[in-house]
């Protein structure tokens, strides 16, 4: 029987959700722990923008990632649920369809989410919309790793939406859209902790400059004109929506990294000690 048991499924949720906030917070406390206090002065080189956000945009971002947790719980429980009664596409075991499509699936996922957030988010910058749906997140032009999760509510039931049209769509494996989900974050916490580490020809590469990096959803918290896109940058590159100096930014803080690494290594002190002028 398919019955929705209302007291166990509220206790999923509650047990879901918690551990979610959990994770989320405890991952996103560390990053801010490491790179907005105790080693901030070692990475600040790399930070994007030079400048650090006030205490009354974190609490901001707490609140609204936390909102947001309860609502991914809900889909979460909601989803194992129509996993269980044979509502979605999900099957058991591995051997169905074998770990070549087990690990292509978790590929199709990323695709599938690339498009579908790059589409809802132009969507989202329509002006009608936007102001309703999308201005909360863009509230925070020099995100911290909590500005990850913090949405409008209606924006984060949008962001929520793919977990659906996968489920709904691709033949899967319940392991799978964990790690699909786990993975989601991960990119969106590179993308929101506004530090950037990757070499200067990076952007420059045939292949790896399709991968889109954290200056570029930077810039697009910078300027909601451009950027929409989230791992790749096709979409960015066919619908010309890329910032024109995404390049040039990328690689003005590759230098400034170059350079506060030099001094790092004490080329400037050792002119001053009294080995060197002898
Ligand atoms: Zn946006
Ligand atoms: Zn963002």
């Amino acid at each position: 029987m398919n019955t929705f048991n209302l007291d166990i499924q509220f206790y999923k949720w509650v047990n879901n959700s918690a551990n979610l906030i959990v994770q989320y917070f405890v991952i996103t406390g560390i990053l801010f722990l490491v790179f907005f206090i105790w080693k901030r002065q070692y990475v600040e080189s790399a930070k994007i923008q030079q400048k650090y956000p006030d205490n009354k945009q974190i609490k901001r971002e707490l609140f609204y990632s936390f909102i947001f947790l309860l609502m991914a719980g809900t889909s979460v429980t909601l989803i194992v649920w129509l996993n269980k009664h044979g509502y979605t596409r999900a099957y058991k075991p591995i051997d169905k369809y074998g770990w070549g499509y087990y690990f292509a699936s978790f590929f199709l996922m990323i695709l599938v989410h690339d498009t579908y957030f790059y589409w809802t988010h132009r969507l989202m910058h329509w002006k009608v919309i936007f102001i309703h749906v999308h201005k909360l997140h863009h509230e925070f032009t020099n995100p911290t790793p909590f500005t990850s999760y913090a949405f409008n509510p209606i924006e984060g039931a949008i962001q929520l939406g793919v977990l659906y049209v996968i489920v709904f769509t691709i033949p899967h494996h319940s392991s799978v859209v964990t790690a699909f989900f786990g993975y989601a974050l991960i990119v969106n916490l590179v993308f929101h902790t506004g530090y950037e580490f990757l070499p200067k020809w990076f952007v420059k590469h045939w292949a790896l400059k399709w991968i889109n990096t954290s200056v570029h959803h930077n810039l697009h918290h910078q300027n909601l004109k451009s950027n929409f896109g989230y791992y790749f940058n096709f979409w960015d590159a066919i619908m010309k929506t890329n910032n024109r100096r995404y390049n040039e930014h990328f690689e003005a803080i590759a230098d400034r990294r170059t350079k506060a690494k030099v001094f790092d290594d004490g080329i400037e002190e050792k002119v001053l000690t009294p080995d060197t002028l002898t």
